[in-house]
């Protein structure tokens, strides 16, 4: 059954980004993660009678850098509401979010479609709200409850109805990922749940304006959990409608063990939360003046530092797009191109190669963050230094790279003590090279006759003769001019 073509997906993503705020959104309480449970807490996130939450002003300067970098108008004045739902982990009973007067909306983030065009998704709002509590539910116990979490600060960013595949979905949650991490107004951790994303998937025939009903799917952990959830959902539904049946709206929950969504409740209608202005908190008033200073504040964004490196730097988009992925490793590569002695577009894609291949490869294998790599930029940047001036070959200088790893020296001092200069001296190498034609008369008769591959074979030799640290220019050179010359 080819249906692929018939319908067309129609998604919108919820995404929860907790703040790197150091006390909570209403009370001083700490945020911190990790500590003994229950401990965090007062009477104000406990929501005791009497309290009266204030709020931080660090959440409002938080939601409006997220709301200038994604090009939303930030309202003069917003409002709390009280979200009210009865569960075990809310004590006080009700959530303080903000509803109908958000303080972001009308933004928009930039995707790259699958034929490689850029695409806006538009962002309908964005706004503050405070975390629930945990539920543990430990399997020999009862469900235990920790409070920590309760008020820590939280804004949800809500997406339009425009992203059309799974991996749009990742994509736009990627770009938000980086947003945010760039911002440093969240960790962007998915895994520990600092960045949860629900995801609202409906399908409709193609051409069909009007939308599908939808459903909910929630408890996707990681990026590639949100890719597969959804897809597994576009099938489910194109399916039931194919059957002849219909959508029911509902919240699914992702079991990534078996790969399926399953029903979590019926989804509630909106005015079933009984939303109504949180009495105990003002109107937020934020002035023209106020976000001026913020929008000085704002870092270059991973999409203009992603198109200033392709633009400055020349090197290949793809390029850019990996190494612009995180602040830290930007900031690594612009670190190495500082201390480039020679500064143009082959030393650029060096140092790129170089941080792509090789240093991505070591943090990878060693599960490090750039911030912890042992070797610091600038003696990367003059490793590349060696490389150019032709004190080392590209060769040798991946076993300076492993060096520098193990022993932290800088490039220089390794090559000295190892002696690992590269043989530039024409004497030595032309010596070599005719040791290595001698040697090989068949070889040099057949690249005379027109095998011309066999030319890299004569490299080879060579440098292995002279323990890899030849000059491979100079080589060439001489063979060249060697093999140009000949006389049996
Ligand atoms: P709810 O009232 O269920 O919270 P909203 O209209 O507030 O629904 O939208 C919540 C999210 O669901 C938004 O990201 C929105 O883009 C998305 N959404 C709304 N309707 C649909 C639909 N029919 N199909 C897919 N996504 C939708
Ligand atoms: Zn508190
Ligand atoms: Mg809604």
């Amino acid at each position: 059954m080819d249906v692929d073509g018939k319908y067309e997906p129609v998604i919108g993503l919820e995404v929860h980004a907790q703040l790197l705020t150091k006390s909570k959104a209403f009370c001083g309480c700490s945020t911190n993660f990790g500590d003994e449970p229950n401990s965090n807490v007062c009477p104000i996130c406990l929501g005791m009678p009497g309290v009266l939450p204030v709020l931080n002003a660090r959440v409002v300067e938080f939601v409006v850098k997220m709301g200038l970098a994604t090009g939303c108008t930030i309202a003069p004045r917003s409002v709390f509401a009280r979200k009210n739902y009865f569960y075990p982990d809310l004590p006080k009973g009700y959530q303080i979010s903000q509803y109908d007067e958000p303080i972001c909306a009308n933004g928009f983030v930039e995707i790259e479609t699958k034929e490689g065009k850029r695409k806006r998704i538009g962002i309908t709002r964005i706004h503050m709200e405070e975390d629930a509590g945990k539920s543990i539910h430990d399997v020999e116990s009862d469900t235990l409850v920790d409070v920590n979490r309760c008020g820590v600060p939280l804004i949800e960013i809500v997406s339009e109805p425009e992203i059309r595949s799974p991996q749009e979905a990742y994509q736009y949650l990627h770009q938000i990922r980086q947003i945010v991490t760039y911002l440093e107004i969240c960790d962007g951790n998915m895994e520990e749940g600092s960045l949860r994303c629900d995801a609202n998937v409906s399908v409709r025939l193609k051409g069909e304006s009007r939308l599908g009903t939808k459903t909910e799917l929630k408890n996707m952990n990681s990026f590639r959990f949100v890719e597969k959830a959804i897809e597994y959902e576009i099938k489910r539904q194109i399916e039931l409608i194919e059957e002849g049946g219909s959508v029911v709206q509902e919240t699914l929950l992702w079991d990534s063990e078996r790969g399926v969504a399953v029903p979590m409740r019926s989804k509630e209608e909106a005015h079933d939360y009984r939303y109504f202005p949180d009495p105990d908190l003002v109107p937020v008033l934020v002035n023209e003046e106020w976000i001026t200073k913020v929008k000085a504040m704002l870092p270059e964004l991973p999409a203009q530092r992603r198109d200033r490196f392709v633009e400055t730097y020349k090197i290949p988009k793809y390029d850019a797009d990996v190494l612009s992925t995180e602040k830290p490793l930007a900031d690594f590569f612009e670190g190495v191109i500082t201390s480039l002695a020679t500064k143009n577009e082959e030393t650029y894609k060096l140092a790129s190669n170089w941080i792509m291949t090789d240093v991505l490869r070591v943090l990878k294998e060693d599960k490090i963050a750039v911030e912890n790599f042992p070797v610091p930029p600038a003696y990367l940047g003059s490793m590349i230094n060696l490389i150019v001036d032709g004190t080392i070959s590209g060769k040798i200088a991946k076993e300076v790279f492993e060096e520098m790893i193990k022993t932290k020296e800088s490039p220089r001092a390794i090559v000295e003590r190892k002696g690992l200069v590269q043989v530039s001296d024409e004497g030595a190498i032309e010596q070599a090279v005719d040791g290595i034609l001698a040697a090989n008369k068949g070889q040099v008769e057949s690249y005379l006759g027109g095998k011309q591959q066999v030319f890299g074979f004569f490299v080879g030799e060579t440098m292995k003769a002279m323990k890899g640290k030849a000059n491979p220019k100079i080589v060439n050179e001489i063979l060249k001019r060697k093999l140009a010359g000949y006389q049996p």
